[in-house]
């Protein structure tokens, strides 16, 4: 399965590829997740990451174009991947193709995970991420057992930077202008798929499942 999650900043790609992860074995690849690592590591290529996430703005594409060819020539995305924040303009989907086409590979498809803008304020101020592990957690919809502690593995959970709301008012109008006209480049291409992201989480995995044939 070689799959690209679309879909607005809080809309569940997260949520979902962990559970597609657990049952297919194959990697998630979240350019969100990369870049926020090499900020982390206070490599250079963070460094000059950070101030564009701080202000809910994209990386540069030479940025994350590099990050994620190097990741996609790993001998573990052979069987297949999941795409998840990645491509977020059409520059980069339409450079998403070209490597594609020099590694041999080909997109099965793009399925874009839908839910109502007036949802997705509460569902990124409500974030919480495990340190450890990664597992997202809502403190107002699927909050962990104990506050502040991941249910899977007892990690410290945290709330992103950018999960404040002037942040995220900047992130979703970036999503509309630049990330939201790939559902068009996917459409076009033939290789669209769309289910509702609203509803318990269960639920819309088994859609997933169900839409993807899995
Ligand atoms: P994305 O990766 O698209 O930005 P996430 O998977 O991180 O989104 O989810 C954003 C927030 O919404 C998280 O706090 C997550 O726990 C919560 N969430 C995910 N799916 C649902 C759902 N179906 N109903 C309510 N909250 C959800
Ligand atoms: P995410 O974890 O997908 O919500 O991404 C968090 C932030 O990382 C975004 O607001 C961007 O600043 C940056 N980012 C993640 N993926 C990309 C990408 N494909 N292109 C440019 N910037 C990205």
């Amino acid at each position: 399965m070689k799959l690209v999650l679309l879909g607005a900043p809080g809309a569940g790609k997260g949520t979902q590829a962990k559970k597609l992860i657990e049952k297919f074995t194959i990697p998630q690849i979240s350019t969100g997740d990369l870049l926020r690592a090499a900020v982390a590591a206070e490599s250079e290529l963070g460094q000059e990451a950070k101030s564009f996430m701080d202000k809910g703005e994209l990386v540069p594409d030479s940025v994350v174009l590099g990050m994620v060819e190097e990741r996609l020539g790993q001998d573990d995305c052979a069987q297949g991947y999941i795409l998840d924040g990645f491509p977020r303009n059409t520059a980069q989907a339409e450079a998403l193709d070209a490597m594609l086409a020099e590694l041999g590979m080909e997109l099965d498809s793009a399925l874009s995970v839908e839910v109502p803008l007036e949802d997705l304020m509460k569902r990124l101020t409500g974030r919480r991420t495990c340190r450890d592990c990664g597992q997202m957690y809502n403190i107002y919809f699927n909050a962990p057992a104990e506050e502040g502690k991941c249910d899977k593995c007892g990690g410290a959970l945290f709330q992103r930077d950018d999960d404040r709301e002037e942040t995220i008012r900047k992130r979703l109008e970036v999503y509309n202008e630049q990330t939201a006209p790939l559902i068009d480049y996917y459409s076009g291409k033939g290789i669209l798929k769309s289910v509702e992201g609203t509803g318990d989480i269960e639920g819309i995995f088994a859609n997933v499942c169900a839409t993807l044939g899995l």
